[in-house]
């Protein structure tokens, strides 16, 4: 069994003591600090599902995608999907974001980004790759703290010229919440900043080492999740786009 997060382990040694009785189980997954080898489609991920690269540079204090699969991003053999979940597709070669380009122009679904871009990084000629993938992809930005924000401007003020719109709901931002520092007051604000960038927020509660989030978080947060409670007055969001 592959477990994603550690708070779901209890439930997960629960399921895996059953298949014991059938046969061998094991338990592993980024719950357990297990690094990530080249990415099997289907395997332990719905079929869509593709990673291409592992690990990150950033090194965010909140993440533990780095400290598990290192600080640089690990260029994969790359695996047809449409739904990409690198930890940091952009720090990748040139060479490997223009030969994952080349694979999700082959699909048939649209193509989503919910592993997130990030947008320090994105540049004209990502812009121009994007662009290219009809219909218009789902990207997934990030404004988690202070010094997140001009770069995520930058980055919507590019897609936004590039032909993405606010209505779509697809450019959409995660958004972390309720960490040691953070008030409810200061999420919102951030929340709103997205909003005002033409992006989609989504609320991401943050959980400490134990995985409890903080109190009172879990259901602020419910209103700041679906795209149809965040723009009631555009629930469907334009389905020309
Ligand atoms: S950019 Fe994303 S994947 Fe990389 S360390 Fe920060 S949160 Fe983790």
């Amino acid at each position: 069994m592959s477990v994603t997060f550690s708070w779901d382990l209890p439930e997960s040694e629960r399921i895996a003591s059953l298949w014991a009785e059938r046969g061998p189980t094991e338990i592993g997954g980024p719950a357990v600090g297990t690094v990530g080898g080249v990415f099997e489609p289907g395997e332990y991920l719905r079929e869509g599902y593709t990673i291409t690269s592992r690990g990150c540079p950033e090194k965010c204090w909140f993440c533990a995608a780095w400290k598990r699969d290192g600080a640089t991003a690990r260029e994969l053999p790359i695996r047809d999907g449409w739904n990409v979940l690198d930890d940091n597709l952009l720090a990748c070669s040139e060479a490997h974001i223009r030969s994952v380009f080349a694979m999700l122009a082959r699909q048939t679904r649209r193509v989503e980004f919910t592993g997130g871009l990030h947008s320090a990084r994105l540049k004209p000629w990502h812009v121009d790759l994007l662009s290219g993938l009809k219909p218009r992809p789902a990207i997934w930005l990030a404004y988690d703290e202070a010094a997140d924000l001009e770069p995520f401007r930058i980055a919507c003020k590019m897609l936004l010229d590039a032909g993405w719109t606010a209505k779509s709901h697809r450019l959409r931002c995660y958004v972390l919440c309720g960490y040691p520092s953070d008030t409810q007051a200061a999420a919102e604000c951030r929340l709103r900043t997205v909003i005002s960038a033409g992006a989609t927020p989504m609320a991401m509660v943050y959980r400490g080492k134990d995985g409890v989030e903080a109190e009172g978080w879990h259901a602020w947060a419910r209103q700041w999740i679906r795209p149809a409670c965040i723009h009631p007055a555009n629930a469907a969001g334009d389905r020309r786009e």
